[in-house]
């Protein structure tokens, strides 16, 4: 009976949810928004359509994001959206699903206990959890039981987590409230102070995506943006140029790269030394920003990787698991722990 249950792998993210299945992939990727009605407290739009409504919504419409920083933040919340897209992805079935959904590697045991009481209010049947790094290592195409080490950097929207990997565990790692949205922040901050125009989050989003780059390319691109002068209240648009982005996300960027530097320097030094042969694997949406490699290469020397899909790195990372699910004891919900001490056997196994 078991084996007609379906199973899927989650990413739950600050910024989106991933859904991915083995047998076709990706199958939902969606904002993590959730839109409620403040009288009747019903849901009203989940995903795409309630990011249409963020900042937009009429007095009884609350457009929020359920998780901040890459855990939860807002529980019914998240539970709500949990189920919503799970249902969505996977359509109803008369077994409930497993899933498998990643954890940033920094979350206490209160926080990755919310996660799995979040899947089983959605309807799940177990729930196994994977530490994030490890998922965005497997999904980049690392080999996570070898004994070298291995550094990810992953910037999403709320966080960057980089860790440091060797034989399927953590071995050192630091999150830092400095990602996506801060470099929004950042660029809304520039055009403030020095255009005196207020821009919205999602114009600052676009000048990023557009324009936004670690170092100047001798490219220079403009772009049209428009907001509200803080002169005389009215619309304006002013032009924006790739060098004034790169001036505005600096510090942010700089901040990234200081933290990138610091892990380094704790870091076993046999590890450290694989990091210098293998380079440094950037995911997450907020290291498709440009030149940002050149960036940390010119401070630390190190080769960066980027992997194919950098946005679906940690889903697939996360699925590629769910071939060890039926291995693990369905008692033991961190995955990491179970996993790490198989995959010590097998090298074991393999070196004699
Ligand atoms: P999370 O894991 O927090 O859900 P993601 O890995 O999905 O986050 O990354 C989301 C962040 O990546 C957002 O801040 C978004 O603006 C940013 N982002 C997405 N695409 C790009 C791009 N092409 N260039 C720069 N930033 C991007
Ligand atoms: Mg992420």
């Amino acid at each position: 009976m078991a084996y007609l249950r379906k199973n899927m792998a989650i990413d739950l993210g600050t910024t989106s949810v991933l859904c991915f299945t083995r047998s076709q992939g990706v199958v939902l990727n969606e904002p993590s928004v959730v839109a409620f009605d403040s009288f009747s407290n019903e849901i009203v739009a989940v995903g795409a359509e309630a990011k249409r409504m963020l900042g937009k919504t009429p007095g009884n419409i609350i457009a929020r994001r359920p998780l901040k920083d890459g855990v939860i933040a807002d529980y019914p919340s998240t539970a709500k959206m949990l189920d919503y897209f799970i249902h969505k992805a996977m359509g109803r079935s008369l077994l409930s699903p497993d899933v498998v959904i990643c954890v940033p590697s920094e979350a206490t045991q209160v926080q990755k206990r919310a996660v799995v009481q979040a899947a089983k209010a959605a309807g799940v049947h177990s729930v196994y959890l994977i530490e994030e790094a490890l998922a965005a290592a497997i999904g980049s195409g690392v080999d996570i039981s070898e004994p070298g080490g291995h550094m990810i950097v992953d910037i999403g929207g709320g966080t960057t987590d980089i860790a440091v990997i060797s034989l399927g565990g953590i071995v050192v790692s630091r999150s830092i409230r400095v990602a996506g949205n801060a470099f929004d922040q950042a660029i809304l901050r520039y055009i403030r102070d020095h255009y005196n125009l207020i821009i919205g989050d999602s114009s600052a989003e676009e000048l990023k995506i557009q324009l936004g780059s670690g170092a100047s390319d001798g490219m220079e691109e403009t772009m049209e943006v428009k907001g509200r002068s803080l002169d005389d209240g009215l619309p304006k648009s002013i032009y924006i140029s790739s060098t004034e982005m790169a001036e505005a996300l600096r510090p942010s960027l700089m901040t990234i790269v200081d933290a990138v530097h610091d892990l380094l320097s704790n870091t076993p030094p046999e590890l450290a030394a694989d990091l210098y042969d293998r380079g440094i694997l950037l995911t997450g949406g907020g290291s498709l920003i440009k030149g940002l490699d050149r960036l940390l290469h010119d401070r630390i020397s190190i080769d960066i990787h980027h992997p194919d899909h950098a946005l679906t790195a940690v889903v697939r990372g996360t699925g590629s698991s769910l071939n060890w699910l039926k291995k693990w004891n369905p008692s033991d919900e961190l995955f990491s722990e179970s996993t790490r001490q198989q995959i010590i056997q097998r090298e074991e196994l393999r070196r004699r």
